[in-house]
């Protein structure tokens, strides 16, 4: 095993020049709690290779993640679509931002190939944010769902899409699609919005997890935050009744990470037990799945992460019925 730092310093990054004028925020040493795999065995090369070779993007690598050498080596890469570039700038993301290139319209057979060749029982796609698209992105969205259904019909689906803020009638067009999971993270509490998610509006947020469910009560919904960006723990607990009131299934809670010097300082370590106290409240509180430990991250293991959602839907039912 080898520390985080092993692991960012080893994984491929993206260039942000566009930080440079914020403040230094000097980088924490991490706890000996966080440790994680180190990147580089075969498999994760073959990864590496089948999304070098198809042209595509991961959020794995543009953002960093800390469990690359983990899911890459289990061929599990999250794709990251509609380009490298990001129209917002939130506090605690590594991917760059500025103008995007316009959308290639190879990109949905692109990751269908992609996927296929990996084999994914289950896939996570997500985006960067698109405000400059008059839909925000989401009949590209649809294009790549339905890309790879064709393709692969029995992978199942997951979606982690940026807000849509404002765009008319977008939402719609991705939940038409038909994706198996519709992830939308509120990434922190409100009270937290201004500093590291400043483009973003909590309540429009929990307002489109809750239109997922009212247009397709089939599609299993999802969000998750990081926390240790100073929020207090009242403050989590009134975002899971939030969450759970837009009838949301499945929550995931994370340690924040910083990238670099320049982005958004870690304010605490949250020990491994205030995670797991997090989980038994978040079940409590009615939530099918929950994922809650400094690791977690929205599309780690979600491929078994589903399948046990599945099965925890099916047994409330059945416990429903008597
Ligand atoms: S947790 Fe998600 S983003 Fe991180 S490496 Fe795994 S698949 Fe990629």
């Amino acid at each position: 095993m080898v520390t985080i730092l092993d692991t960012v310093k080893n994984a491929p990054k993206a260039r942000h020049p566009e930080k440079a004028n914020r403040p230094d925020n000097p980088i924490q040493r991490k706890p000996e709690w966080i440790r994680v795999k180190a990147p580089g065995s075969p498999v994760y090369k073959e990864t590496q290779e089948i999304v070098k070779e198809n042209g595509l993007f991961t959020v794995c690598e543009e953002a960093g993640c800390p469990n690359i050498g983990e899911c890459w080596s289990k061929k599990h890469a999250t794709m990251m679509i509609m380009g490298d570039t990001c129209t917002r700038a939130c506090a605690f993301c590594n991917v760059k931002t500025g103008m995007p290139a316009p959308l290639d319209p190879n990109e949905p057979e692109n990751v269908a190939l992609a996927v296929e060749k990996l084999g994914l029982h289950h896939v996570v796609i997500t985006s960067v944010d698109r405000d400059d698209l008059a839909d925000g992105g989401a009949e590209h969205f649809a294009q790549v769902i339905r890309a790879i259904r064709a393709r692969s019909p029995s992978t199942t689906i997951e979606v982690l899409t940026p807000d849509f803020l404002r765009k008319e009638g977008a939402l719609e067009v991705v939940v038409a699609a038909k994706p198996d999971v519709f992830n939308h993270n509120l990434e922190t509490v409100p009270s937290n919005y201004l500093t590291v998610r400043p483009g973003a509006r909590y309540f429009h947020s929990i307002r489109l997890l809750q239109r997922v469910k009212e247009l397709d009560p089939t599609i299993f919904t999802k969000s998750g935050i990081m926390v240790g960006l100073g929020e207090e723990r009242h403050e989590v607990l009134q975002l899971m009744d939030d969450l759970r009131s837009a009838d949301v299934d499945f929550l995931t809670i994370g340690q924040y990470l910083q990238p670099t010097s320049k982005h958004h300082a870690i304010i605490r370590f949250v020990p491994p037990d205030e995670f797991k106290s997090y989980e038994t409240v978040a079940y409590t509180k009615g939530f099918l799945m929950v994922s809650s430990s400094p690791l977690t991250r929205s599309s780690h293991h979600a491929g078994e992460d589903f399948a046990q959602l599945r099965a925890n839907r099916e047994k409330k039912l059945a416990e429903a019925r008597g």
